[in-house]
């Protein structure tokens, strides 16, 4: 199976749309909690039987749908038809008469073209498959069964009350009435390893069944699998472990098997474990890209991280996961749990760097967001002392920093700090920033102290409540949106500073190019510097372009300073830093090292800005431009 073959897209190409689900609890409970053969039904199964959340028990099902249909069509201007989602604990659990009328009532009260009931395998008599019979002839219908995983011996131990010859013969029979079903799968099942997975999927690709359903083992409060997991017999899956799982279990998928969810959630104050950062767009854009690019699934070197960094890396407690913009949630998130809330970004485990304070690694851009050399001293090192903050305030001067990037507001913490320790001049901070996760995710880092800590919770609470922060020598106000697009309009020559912190070039950018560092310089005083902790060859190439004249920053974390650029030649220069080495800037302008990125109308999507690059950097190549100078050596 070399490519996944989405349900929401087979919607697409046979409705027009996606059709949104509108999960429904039709109320019947689940039997094998109520007949006593499961001591509490499965393990992993909370209270609520994953009814959604905005269903409390006993609602009349016309106002289920009424709600459901009022949050898609607000969230994502969905129109009708839908998908009629029959999802809540076993939901052919009802004495046909009851069932019939629960199911018609719903249906009655909107659009709907697709019904999916969601059931167990040991749920199916006569009477109820001869009404789904019915009911397909009205609706595209699909079953959607409970297998979790072929093992019986998996089965007993997560107390699921069947065995798997039970689904077996429930598949056929539904394949005999003519009933299309998917597959409800979980990886990570307590004692399940590689093996078990590979054998489920094995055993689920010979059996009729048309669709998947799989996701990681989640711990929810409350449940069996919780006091399992707390004693220490159950591990969980990150990101990249489930990944890898996931992408063995779909290669041995045929490619007819359309994929349902990849992926599952649950609401934040619900979950117990595995706390992930990516969300669930998020993860599966890395593991659709991972799967049909062939790459290997594993936490990449980070990209942001030098050879010195590296030791840092690996003596780090762990390596954690997050995520982040540019990731089109909504293309995968039909799932009910979506309506129970956007889950915070606040899924990850953050990294203690070298000088104590802390960080996170972001998969998407496969980096952390500082060095891990310490995240607190690359705020100074890098962009405060550099531009020369301290000096300025303590002359009494106000001071504006622009910020492309402000990430976990790391820099804005050290301005903050700056201001309270000099209590002279004012630091007026304008931070860029396109990810409003941000926010949850910072605000969940862990402080070096508690009055770092407090510290940083009063300013990210107020950003995220009014996207503003003010006190008697500070203010800080977040622009959200592409920094391309905040920069370009505001006015000429009226910061002091701008710390251009965007991720590595390679992954970021549109924030290195030529045309954005033109527009950056254009917001700069002629006597404001332009810091930033990279020294990639494009940027110190677009910035000699861009008349900027360069010194280097003290070396933190790695053998290289970062860079302080003025204006021009004429702008004073930064006290004490020396000029940028030459044998950099040779490189830069006399090979195809420092060719910048381009972006002259600010808006193309990156991977044009890189394949622009790469075109233009060939076609100097066959111009006889050296990819790499060399200084002394003869041509
Ligand atoms: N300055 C931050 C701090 O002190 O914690 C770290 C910044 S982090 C390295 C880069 C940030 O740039 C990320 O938060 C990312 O979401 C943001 N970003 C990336 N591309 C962007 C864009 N086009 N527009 C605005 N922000 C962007």
């Amino acid at each position: 199976m070399k490519h996944l073959s989405f349900f929401r897209d087979y919607l697409i190409r046979k409705y027009g749309s996606p059709l949104y689900r509108i999960p429904l609890d039709p109320g019947f409970s689940c039997p094998h909690r109520l007949n006593g053969r499961g001591e509490g039904g499965c393990v992993f199964c909370a209270a609520d039987g994953s009814r959604a959340r905005h269903l409390e028990a006993g609602l009349p099902l016309a106002e289920q749908v009424r709600r459901g249909v009022e949050y898609v069509r607000n969230r994502y201007r969905a129109q009708s038809p839908y998908i009629a989602y029959f999802q809540a604990f076993t939901a052919t659990n009802a004495e046909i008469s009851l069932l019939r009328s629960r199911y018609e009532e719903a249906l009655a009260a909107a659009d709907f073209r697709v019904l999916i009931v969601a059931t167990r395998p040991d749920c199916l008599p006569e009477e109820c498959l001869e009404y789904l019979r019915e009911l397909s002839s009205r609706y595209e219908l699909w079953v959607e069964l409970g297998v979790q995983t072929a093992s019986d011996e998996t089965l007993k131990r997560i107390r699921r009350g069947h065995d798997f010859q039970t689904v077996v013969s429930a598949v056929r029979r539904l394949e005999q009435s003519g009933i299309r079903t998917a597959a409800h799968l979980i990886l990570g099942l307590p004692g399940e390893s590689r093996a078990d997975h590979l054998e489920s999927a094995r055993k689920i690709a010979d059996l009729p069944f048309s669709a998947l359903k799989i996701h990681n083992l989640l711990v929810l409060k409350g449940t069996a699998l919780e006091k399992l997991y707390r004693s220490g017999k159950v591990p969980v899956m990150n990101e990249y472990e489930y990944a890898a799982e996931l992408e063995a279990f779909l290669r041995v998928m045929p490619d007819s098997m359309m994929l349902m969810r990849l992926s599952a959630e649950a609401a934040p104050d619900m979950l117990v474990a595995p706390r992930w950062w990516m969300r669930k767009g998020q993860f599966l854009e890395m593991f659709v890209r991972s799967f049909e690019s062939g790459e290997r699934i594993s936490p990449p070197a980070a990209e942001k991280t030098s050879m010195e960094e590296a030791d840092f890396l690996k003596n780090s407690p762990s390596f954690p996961l997050c995520g982040n913009a540019g990731t089109d949630e909504e293309m995968f998130d039909d799932e009910p749990e979506v309506l129970q809330g956007r889950p915070p970004s606040s899924r990850f485990a953050p990294v203690q760097t070298g000088d104590g304070s802390y960080t996170l690694y972001h998969p998407l851009y496969r980096q952390h967001f500082h060095s891990v050399a310490g995240a607190e001293g690359e705020s100074w090192r890098k962009y405060i002392e550099p531009c020369q903050i301290r000096e300025k305030l303590a002359c009494g001067k106000d001071v504006s920093v622009l910020e492309v990037g402000f990430g976990l507001g790391c820099n804005v913490l050290a301005l903050l700090e700056l201001s309270d320790s000099v209590r002279r001049g004012k630091v007026h901070v304008l931070s860029l920033e396109n990810d409003r996760g941000v926010l949850d995710a910072a605000l969940s880092l862990p402080g070096r102290s508690s009055a770092v800590k407090e510290k940083r919770t009063a300013l990210l609470s107020a950003l995220r409540e009014t996207g503003r922060y003010e006190k008697s020598f500070f203010s800080c106000e977040i622009l959200w949106g592409d920094a391309r697009d905040s920069a370009a309009s505001r006015p000429c020559s009226s910061f002091d500073a701008v710390f251009l912190d965007a991720f590595t070039p390679e992954s970021n950018p549109e924030l290195w190019t030529l045309d954005f560092i033109l527009s950056l310089k254009n917001c700069l005083k002629t006597d404001g510097f332009l810091a930033s902790y990279c020294s990639a060859y494009p940027f110190i190439g677009a910035l000699l372009e861009g008349g900027f004249h360069l010194y280097e920053s003290r070396p933190f974390g790695r053998r290289r300073g970062g860079i302080v650029a003025a204006p021009s030649s004429d702008s004073p220069p930064p006290t004490g830093l020396p000029a940028f080495p030459e044998k950099d800037l040779l490189i830069a302008t006399r090979s195809t090292a420092g060719v910048p990125y381009r972006d002259p109308e600010l808006k193309l999507p990156r991977k044009e800005i890189l394949e622009n690059r790469k075109e233009q950097v060939s076609i100097l190549r066959s111009r006889g431009v050296p990819k790499w100078y060399v200084p002394g050596k003869k041509k």
